[in-house]
Formats: C-alpha cells, sequence, structure tokens
C-alpha cells in the first residue's frame, strides 16, 4: 500500500530539554493541522529537524524515540550546519531574494555547500525510509534540492513539491549564482504547487529561460516525463478560529481573559473608540516601519481620530541572530516611540506594541475586537493572519486592509487593498476602512468569508495530495 512520506524543514513536533530531562512538544500550526488526517493514516511517517542539537549519541537515540512515537523521523544537524543552511543559505539567501529584497541577499559558497549537504541528508533520510512506490510531499524553500536527488535514486517515488513563500520573476532569480541547479532540483518533482498563479507563472518562464525546456499549459516537458506546475492557495482551520471566537464573544465580560478585558475597558472608555490590528513576526518583508509612516501620516491628515483610534501592533521575535532583524527592530521601536511621543496624550497612546507572541485564545481576541486589520507586508507568500481574522469576525464587524504584495490578495478581492510603499493612500484607506458604512462591510465580509471557509487547509491538503496522485496515469499517458 501506497504510504505518504512527508518532509519539511522542522517537524510538526519539537524537543527541548529541561534539566536532564526530554520533553516533545507537538505544533499546532497550518501544515501539521492540515497534513494530520495523511500523517496518522497508513504508517505515513514525516522527516525533519526535532528543533535539538543533541550532546551526545544517548541524547539523539532519546531524541529519536520521542519523535518516533509521534511518527516522525530525525534528521540531525550540527550547529555550523545550521548557520550556513538555515541561518545562510535559507534565510540569507533565498528569503531575501524570494521575497526581492536583493540588497539582503547574500552569496557564499560557504552557505551553498552546507545547503545541498543538509538536503542530500533529508533526502538521504527519506530513501532509507521510503517503500516501494511511496508518495513524497516536500515542503518550502529549504529543501529545494530534494526533489532532485530523490528522482536520480529512487525513481519509483511519486514526488510532490510546495513552495510556501513567493517565486520570484526570472529577473530576480536570474541573480542567484546557483539558479540552475535549483530549478533543476525542484524539476525532479512530479507536481510542484504555488500558492498564486504568478508565482507559478514566474517558475515556468525561469524554466524556460534558464533550461530552455518545452512547456504546455502548465506541464513542463522533460525528456522522459512531465512536471506539472498548479496552485494550491493555501487556507486556515477555518473552524477552529470561527467556534473560538463564537466561545470567546459570548462569554461574559467578567469571565473574559485579562487582554480581552483590558481590550473591552480601551474600547468603551469613549464613544466610537475603534482599535486597528497589526499581527506578524518582526521580518523586513511585513512591512512594518511603511505601516507606522502610514498611520502617522493618517493621524496628522485626520486629527479628528486622535483619542479615538489606536493601533494595536502584535510583532513576534524572529531571526533574532541575523543582523537586518536587529536593525529592524531598531527601527520599529524609534517610529513607535516618535509617533506615541508626538500624538499621545496622559490617558491614551496611538501604537500599542508588543514585541512577544500570544497565544492563540489572545489572537483570537485581537482579532474579534479590531474594527480594522492593517496588513501590509511589502511581500508575503500567503499572509495567513488576514484569512484568520476574517475567520474570526463572527458578526462581520471588520474590514481588512491588504497589502496588493499578499498573496492572499488574490484570494480577497472585497479587502481594502493597498500598495505599501504608498504612504498617503494607506492613510487613505485607513480613513476609508474606518468610515465604511454597516451594509458594505459585512457584504465584503461574508463574501471573504465564504470563499475562506470553502477552501480550508483540509481542502488544501486534499486537492494537493488528489493532484499528486493523479500525476501517476498522466506520466504513464506520455510514454
Ligand atoms: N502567530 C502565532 N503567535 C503569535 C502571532 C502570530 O502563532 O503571537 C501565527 C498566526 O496565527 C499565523 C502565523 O503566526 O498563523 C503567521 O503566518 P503568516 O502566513 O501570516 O506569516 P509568516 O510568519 O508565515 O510569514
Amino acid at each position: 500500500m501506497t504510504r505518504l512520506i512527508i518532509t519539511s524543514n522542522r517537524l510538526p513536533v519539537k524537543i527541548d530539554k529541561n534539566d536532564d530531562e526530554m520533553y516533545i512538544t507537538p505544533s499546532a500550526g497550518g501544515l501539521a493541522t492540515g497534513l494530520k488526517s495523511y500523517h496518522k493514516a497508513n504508517n505515513s511517517v514525516w522527516i525533519g529537524w526535532p528543533g535539538i542539537i543533541p550532546e551526545s549519541e544517548e541524547e539523539a537515540e532519546k531524541v529519536t524515540a520521542l519523535v518516533k512515537r509521534e511518527q516522525c523521523l530525525p534528521v540531525f544537524l550540527d550547529e555550523e550546519l545550521i548557520s550556513n543552511y538555515y541561518d545562510g543559505f535559507s534565510n540569507a539567501t533565498l528569503w531575501p531574494l524570494f521575497h526581492y529584497f536583493t540588497e539582503f541577499t547574500e552569496f557564499s559558497e560557504e552557505y551553498w555547500e552546507a545547503y545541498r549537504k543538509v538536503n542530500e541528508r533529508f533526502a538521504q533520510t527519506i530513501i532509507d525510509n521510503a517503500k516501494e512506490n511511496d508518495q513524497v510531499w516536500v515542503h518550502d524553500y529549504q529543501l529545494l534540492l530534494v526533489p532532485q536527488i530523490l528522482r536520480e535514486r529512487r525513481p519509483d517515488l511519486t514526488i510532490g513539491f510546495f513552495l510556501h513563500i513567493p517565486f520570484p520573476s526570472y529577473e530576480i532569480i536570474r541573480i542567484l549564482p546557483w539558479r540552475e541547479e535549483i530549478i533543476e532540483g525542484l524539476l525532479g518533482a512530479d507536481l510542484i504547487g504555488f500558492h498564486t498563479y504568478d508565482y507559478a507563472r514566474h517558475f515556468i518562464s525561469s524554466v524556460k529561460r534558464l533550461l530552455g525546456h518545452d512547456v504546455e499549459f502548465s506541464q513542463i516537458k522533460l525528456d522522459n516525463r512531465k512536471v506539472f506546475v498548479d496552485v494550491f492557495p493555501m487556507g486556515i482551520d477555518y473552524k477552529k478560529f470561527d467556534q473560538l471566537a463564537s466561545e470567546i464573544q459570548s462569554k461574559p465580560i467578567q469571565d473574559r481573559s485579562p487582554v480581552h478585558q483590558d481590550i473591552d475597558r480601551f474600547l468603551m472608555s469613549m464613544p466610537n473608540r475603534k482599535l486597528i490590528l497589526s499581527i506578524d513576526r518582526l521580518d523586513y518583508t511585513k512591512g512594518i516601519p511603511q505601516r507606522l509612516k502610514a498611520f502617522r501620516h493618517f493621524l496628522q491628515k485626520y486629527p479628528e481620530y486622535l483619542e479615538k483610534v489606536s493601533l494595536i501592533m502584535l510583532t513576534v521575535p524572529s531571526r533574532t541572530d541575523v543582523e537586518q532583524y536587529q536593525n529592524l527592530k531598531n527601527e520599529v521601536d524609534i517610529l513607535v516611540g516618535s509617533i506615541n511621543g508626538e500624538f499621545g496624550r496622559l490617558n491614551w497612546n496611538p501604537v500599542i506594541y508588543f514585541y512577544r507572541s500570544m497565544p492563540l485564545e489572545n489572537l483570537i481576541e485581537l482579532y474579534s475586537s479590531a474594527d480594522v486589520a492593517l496588513l501590509t507586508p511589502l511581500r508575503d507568500g500567503m499572509n495567513l493572519v488576514a484569512k484568520e481574522y476574517i475567520a474570526s469576525k463572527v458578526k462581520q464587524r471588520g474590514v481588512l486592509v491588504l497589502s496588493e504584495m499578499a498573496g492572499a490578495a488574490k484570494e480577497l478581492g472585497e479587502a481594502i487593498s493597498v500598495n505599501p510603499n504608498n504612504i498617503a493612500d494607506t492613510a487613505d484607506a485607513i480613513y476609508h476602512a474606518l468610515t465604511m458604512d454597516d451594509e458594505e462591510r459585512t457584504k465584503a465580509m461574508r463574501t471573504m468569508q465564504k470563499r475562506i471557509r470553502r477552501y480550508d487547509i483540509h481542502k488544501w491538503a486534499n486537492e494537493f495530495m488528489k493532484s499528486l496522485t493523479s500525476t501517476v496515469d498522466k506520466q504513464s499517458d506520455y510514454h
């Protein structure tokens, strides 16, 4: 019986150590949720990094035993590989380049060598554990070379790949010294999935221009087989957000969490007070300084909103060892300070800034209380926060202002769309969102909810797997 082998840089579980005792924490992330039913069925296995560097052979064995209970297998990485493969090639080369930040992109042979080595290690672990004709689903930009290695050594496997970040235009990818190797790495797959049609189109045009392969519709013709390219916009666990938001809203005020009570107090302390929300990792792709500048412009242009509206900005620490992220943190700290210093009153701050992560319950409280979500990435593969906000708006009382550079914008045409680099327009979009009439607001929200509910994370995984399975028949037609 065919089994599915899933592989991603990180496992859906994490191992930590507390005094010599090891323990395992499952991840509640979207990918783990979407693939749960496939992962649990038919002895499927998930291969990835367990989040810990074992200090001895014995510790490594313990980690292996712990993750095995969750149908996972570990790929171990040492400090040097993490530094060169993960912080290096993945996050200092591919991440900035694929998000169009060419000025941040580092080219280093050392990073590339480590990247190849780790991709080889992942592929070998898959090969050692794959039975004949198994299906393999490889995830994301850390593992772009895995499909080709598998294809060469195990042509019996059916190989799918999904890219969770944007695929940039040919003019960007051509900058990379290892561009052919990366594209050839991906072409080892039978099916390659992207979030949006644009990313798929960019990929196909890069394949044509860099490697000269023929392409017919979305099928790339190689000598002895075809590679299928398709679009699968990743969804969220809609039901979970919808249900939790309903429960949270129906709680009497005195039973609400401290965070929720603070939000209630803020909103009720003055008639017509409004809350704007943004949530993202502190990453240069997310357009956080531009968003703050737009909010400052809004306060200057529409002073009637002073004391009436605050921006709650939750930024989650991310890649804190990397210089660009530290610089960004300083820039954001300074901007928040200067806006609050300029406009703040004794009892009111225009920006309420958190630099930490929050539990899901608090996220949903923020989503369901916010009048406006202001999500303005400069580039974003998808932006799941936009979808989570929509799913949490059980009474449809919310407006989404969304960057046109987010993958999610393709599905959320009813949002107020902005170019995040246009500060004046974004300021006007905030005003538009705050003054939208009830009927228009409800209609837009309902339409988006209907769409996001239908194509949720389960549907996303099922559609990809259905397509992957059908490539086997299509390949045999080719001969
Ligand atoms: N998130 C979280 N804790 C927080 C804030 C956010 O777990 O304190 C989650 C959020 O619910 C969302 C994810 O982080 O599912 C962010 O995904 P998105 O696609 O928006 O951006 P990414 O971080 O993947 O670039």
